[in-house]
């Protein structure tokens, strides 16, 4: 998912190019709205960090780009990882999204899945599917 300062900040082409040049296809895209009830069940195991208000409070500030995105084997949630780059925006290596483009933690452009049950999870939560 590019988040609400990806969107704002224009970046959906760059992102959706790295995960295209990488080899891997967008099968669903959606540009969307996101209501405090829907931020809440998709960050749902976050509930207790001491961040989790701001956060929600982040993903409703502006729509997201929503996608599922599909690669030769089952992998494809980690070969995303690696493009998007470590959590804490320090660690972040150059190369990856966060690495290149973001400067906070809390404003790191992209959400990933954790792996394939979250990946499934997730793809219900936004998609029906
Ligand atoms: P995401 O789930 O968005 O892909 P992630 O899996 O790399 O990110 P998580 O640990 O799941 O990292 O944290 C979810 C999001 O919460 C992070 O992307 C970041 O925006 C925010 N976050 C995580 N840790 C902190 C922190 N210590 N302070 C502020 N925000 C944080
Ligand atoms: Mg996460």
């Amino acid at each position: 998912m590019c988040k609400p300062d990806a969107v704002e900040r224009g970046l959906i082409g760059e992102i959706v190019g790295r995960i295209e040049r990488k080899g891997l296809r967008l099968v669903a895209a959606e540009l969307r709205d996101v209501d405090r009830a829907l931020a809440e069940e998709h960050y749902d195991e976050h509930r207790e960090k001491p961040f989790f208000g701001e956060l929600v409070t982040f993903l409703t500030r502006s729509p997201v780009f929503a996608m599922i995105v599909e690669g030769p084997s089952d992998d494809t949630w980690q070969l995303c990882r690696i493009l998007i780059g470590q959590t804490k925006v320090t660690d972040a290596q150059p190369g990856s999204i966060r690495g290149d483009l973001a400067t906070t933690t809390s404003e790191n452009l992209v959400h990933g899945s954790d792996g394939p049950e979250s990946a499934e999870r997730e793809i219900k939560l936004w998609f029906g599917a």
